[in-house]
Order: C-alpha cells, then sequence, then structure tokens
C-alpha cells in the first residue's frame, strides 16, 4: 500500500468537501478522491454558448442569520469568499386560472398576503406559521444533538406542538387548520425541496423547510453552487490537504472486518484506518465493500428503503431580460391544478408535466447570463422508472416532448419565452443516474415520506462496519444545507474521540 492518510474521504460532492476540509483543518492528514474532474458532485454548473448554467441549487438557505450553515461556512473560512444576494421573497406559486400567489419571506408577511388573498384566515395562518415555526426550530436543534437521544426525548415532552403535529403529515395538519384548497395549496408549495408530496411530507420536515426560509431567507450565490464548492475546496487544500480528481475508489479495503484503506480506479492501494464516503449508501455497502464485511441488518436496512425522486430539467438561456419575459420572482412553483393527485401520477409518467419549479437567476442579476439576458432552469420532480423502460430512440423523443410540455406549463407566467430561447440543454432522471453515479438518478437520496424519515436513521456515530462512515444524500434529510452541516458535525466528533 502507498502513503497512510489519517483518514480518507470518498467524493467531492458538497457533503464530502465539508467533511474533508473539517477533518483537515481539525489536523488529520485527509485524502479526497472525486471521480470527476471538478469539485460539487452536485453542486456545480456548465457552459454553453454565452451562459453559464447552475446544475443544482434554486434557493440556499441558513445564509441571512445565525445558523449552522453559516457557523460551519464560517468555521471553515469559506463564508468570506463567497457573495450572496437575497431573494425578494419566498416564492411565487401558481395553478392557471385558479390562483396567483407571491409569498413574501417573513411570518406576519406571509399571514398579511394570504389572509388579503383569501379573508377570513388571519388567526388560523397566524396560529399555524407559529406551530410551523416552533416544529421547525426543534428539528434544527435536534438534529444537531441526535448523539444525546436521551435528552432529546425530555426536552421533547415540554414541546407538545411537536408532538402532537411533528409526525403527523403535512396536509393532515393543514386540512385541521384550514377549509380553502388554495389556502393549503399556497402554504404546501415548498413540497419539491423535500420530494415529498404533502400528504407524504411529515408535517416536521415541512416545518423545518419553512422555518430555515423564514428565518434565514433565500438566498442565491454570485458564481453559484460551483462557487460554494470551490471555496470549500480552496479550504481544504489551504489547510494541507490533498485532493485527487478523475480518481474514483473502486473497494473499501478491510482486514477482519475493519477499514484499512482504499483500491482506487487505477490498481493503487492507499492505507487509512478511517474512511469516511460520501457515495450513495447502496454503492457504499453494495459495491465497494466486500460482501462479508456488511453486517445483514445493513443489508436488510438497504432492502427495507425506496428509491427516492429525481427530477427532469430543462435549462434555458434566453436572450431577454426577466423583466421583459414577465418574470417578477426568482421561484416559481407552477402547477396544473389543486389535486396532488395529478402531480403524483406526474411523477410517475411521460405525459405532460403537471408541475414544475421555474426558477430564474437573474430577478437581480448573479452573473450566470450576460448583461440583457436571462437564465430560468424548469424543474419537474420525476422517478426514473418511466425514463428507465424506453429504448433509445423513444428516450431521444420523450426528453423534447417532455420539455416541451414544460413550456407550455410555463406559458402562464412568461407566455414570450419560445421566442427567445438561445441555449436549451434537457436533463432527465437518467443523466443525473448517470452524471452522478445517484441511483435511481435520486436528487435526494432515499424516500424520505412520513414514515422513513431522518428520525428514524440518523445514527451517524456507530459504524457498521468498524472504520467506515457515511454523510450526503443517502444519510440524511437530503439538500445542501442538510449535506453540508451534517458532514461537518460528523467529522467534528470524529475528531473529538
Ligand atoms: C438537479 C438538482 C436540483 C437540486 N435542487 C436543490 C435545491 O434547490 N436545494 C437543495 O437544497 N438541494 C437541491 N438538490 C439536492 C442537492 O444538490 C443534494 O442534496 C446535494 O448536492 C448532495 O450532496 P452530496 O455531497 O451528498 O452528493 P453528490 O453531490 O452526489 O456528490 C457525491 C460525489 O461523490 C462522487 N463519487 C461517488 N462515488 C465515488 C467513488 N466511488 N469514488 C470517487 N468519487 C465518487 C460523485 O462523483 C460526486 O461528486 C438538487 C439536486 C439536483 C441533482
Amino acid at each position: 500500500m502507498s502513503v497512510d492518510y489519517d483518514v480518507i474521504v470518498i467524493g467531492a460532492g458538497i457533503a464530502g468537501l465539508s467533511a474533508a476540509a473539517t477533518l483537515q483543518r481539525g489536523g488529520k492528514r485527509t485524502l479526497l478522491l472525486e471521480g470527476h474532474n471538478v469539485p460539487g458532485g452536485a453542486a456545480t454548473s456548465f457552459v454553453r454558448g454565452r451562459f453559464e448554467f447552475e446544475v443544482s441549487l434554486h434557493q440556499l438557505g441558513g445564509i441571512g442569520g445565525p445558523g449552522p450553515l453559516r457557523a460551519v461556512l464560517d468555521e471553515m473560512d469559506a463564508m468570506r469568499k463567497l457573495q450572496f444576494v437575497e431573494d425578494d421573497e419566498l416564492y411565487r406559486t401558481v395553478v392557471p386560472g385558479i390562483l396567483d400567489v407571491t409569498v413574501p419571506a417573513d411570518w406576519q408577511g406571509a399571514v398579511e398576503v394570504i389572509d388579503a388573498h383569501y379573508p377570513g384566515n388571519r388567526t388560523k395562518l397566524t396560529r399555524f406559521l407559529e406551530i410551523v415555526r416552533e416544529v421547525g426550530l426543534w428539528q434544527l436543534a435536534a438534529r444537531a444533538n441526535l448523539h444525546k437521544m436521551k435528552e432529546q426525548a425530555e426536552w421533547l415532552s415540554g414541546l407538545p406542538n411537536v408532538r402532537r403535529y411533528g409526525l403527523r403529515s403535512y396536509r393532515q395538519v393543514l386540512d385541521e387548520f384550514f377549509v380553502d384548497e388554495r389556502v393549503k395549496f399556497v402554504l404546501s408549495s415548498y413540497w419539491s425541496y423535500n420530494g415529498q408530496l404533502p400528504s407524504r411530507m411529515s408535517f416536521m420536515d415541512m416545518s423545518r423547510l419553512l422555518t430555515i426560509f423564514m428565518e434565514t431567507k433565500p438566498y442565491q450565490i454570485i458564481g453559484g453552487s460551483q462557487a460554494l464548492s470551490s471555496a470549500m475546496l480552496d479550504s481544504f487544500l489551504a489547510a494541507g490537504g490533498e485532493a485527487r480528481f478523475n480518481t474514483s475508489a473502486e473497494k473499501i479495503l478491510t482486514r477482519s472486518g475493519t477499514v484499512t484503506g482504499v483500491r482506487l480506479d487505477s490498481g493503487e492501494s492507499v492505507a487509512s484506518k478511517l474512511v469516511v464516503s460520501n457515495a450513495p449508501s447502496l454503492s457504499t455497502y453494495r459495491r465497494m465493500l466486500d460482501p462479508a464485511d456488511v453486517p445483514a441488518s445493513v443489508l436488510r436496512d438497504l432492502r427495507s428503503r425506496r428509491l427516492g425522486p429525481s427530477v427532469a430539467l430543462l435549462y434555458l438561456g434566453l436572450d431577454a431580460p426577466a423583466a421583459d419575459l414577465g418574470l417578477t420572482s426568482a421561484t416559481n412553483f407552477l402547477t396544473a391544478d389543486l389535486d396532488e393527485r395529478s402531480v403524483a401520477r406526474g411523477m410517475r409518467s411521460l405525459e405532460p408535466t403537471p408541475f414544475l419549479l421555474a426558477s430564474c437567476y437573474d430577478i437581480k442579476p448573479t452573473g450566470f447570463a450576460p448583461v440583457g439576458a436571462s437564465q430560468v432552469v424548469l424543474a419537474s420532480m420525476q422517478y426514473a422508472a418511466p425514463w428507465e423502460a424506453l429504448s433509445d430512440e423513444e428516450y431521444a423523443e420523450a426528453k423534447t416532448t417532455f420539455a416541451d410540455s414544460q413550456l407550455n406549463l410555463l406559458k402562464a407566467i412568461a407566455p414570450g419565452v419560445r421566442d427567445v430561447i438561445e441555449e436549451a440543454e434537457v436533463a432527465t432522471p437518467l443523466t443525473i443516474k448517470r452524471y452522478l453515479s445517484q441511483p435511481g438518478g435520486s436528487i435526494y437520496g432515499f424516500d424520505q415520506d412520513v414514515t422513513d424519515s431522518w428520525l428514524f436513521r440518523e445514527d451517524d456515530l456507530k459504524p457498521s462496519v468498524p472504520g467506515l462512515f457515511l454523510i450526503g444524500n443517502w444519510t440524511t434529510a437530503g439538500g445542501y444545507q442538510s449535506a453540508i452541516v451534517t458532514a461537518a458535525r460528523l467529522c467534528k466528533r470524529l475528531l473529538a474521540t
């Protein structure tokens, strides 16, 4: 075996970068391995013509106030290298011919706006959002202290709303408070940020999402998520870390069931008693380890999980400023009707899409599009299965037809977009599966519905294979804040042991 490291981190997604920077800065000699030629995994950008496209980040929470993400980025000295632009609103949500509401990113403002659209709900809205905030803040604090679950249980007993509502579906709690379906719809629009529709997402998970964005505001990053990834890599390298790109980990090596190092795709073996894997748990356990080293309980657990949703995307470079197109908000949710069953069906079929998130990165310029132009990304949540069933020819056609249906839905807020398309790139669940090596192209890891969330699973300091720790999408709630913060927390605890 070649040189010895204190830790090897497999994968330079945002979780791997966060782990590597935390460990190296904490004094561990760390090797970071990445199969691709750039850092970031999903947190990156690509160039077409005169546009640089953001791959994945729609809104970043956790920046505009004290909170764990800001603290982690500060500690690794990445924060001061980044510039952020605050979105003016939380989101605009539109059901053509039925509703069009722009929700501000503050609790009282949201009450005012929703009550102005649907009078008579003020008291209930105020009470509902108070509970959302209480439960959301509890979850954020609880996740920081999962290793002290006993104390959490005692604390929980003093929070009746967490006990009463936390594990019910978001939809059930909405039904308890409101009669008007439009009010419920407006309050549910962030469902796609966790990939679960309101009847399947736990109240506590939606509360966490809303609380993060209301309390710390939604932001864009100048230079996009690639700037964030590069800032974390710089922090790692500046502390003396070593990164190897275009280098995949093929095998995690063990002796008597305990980790001893990693074999690379070049055939070289590198020694280390500690491996932190940012690769999906399915490939870490099923492909990279010797089956004899994986406890039956882990395999059973993996079999019990379902792959989470992926997404079909249309990246558009437009030869017109956002304002000329009628776009007023950075984040726009468009849905064909109020019935969530339509969206549930749409996520598992290639029918014209009933839902999309349209992100415009130039409401306040982020530098992605040239002056006078704009970048819009249309994202529709989709499971991979219908795409996987297609032949090559059918696939090429389905991509165009699906993108066309996204443009049709977009017409409701930006009717002139088709006339100014300069660049268009389609990505499907299969693209994400191929480029990011994510099973099912899943963007948040396993399906995390009300029966199967982080609360029942996250147990990060008890490795199933001695010396191996897992981070990232497949071990936590998914999303930027969660991936970065959870990886840093785990590594800090490793440093302390
Ligand atoms: C299109 C899209 C839109 C999204 N929108 C949002 C959003 O708006 N807000 C939000 O919070 N989240 C969003 N997400 C989710 C968010 O991007 C992810 O939760 C997060 O980036 C996951 O980070 P990660 O480090 O766990 O995984 P990844 O980004 O997948 O990184 C894993 C890395 O490990 C590398 N790797 C894997 N196996 C090996 C190996 N054997 N050897 C070496 N390297 C390996 C991969 O190449 C990759 O670089 C989106 C994701 C996508 C794809």
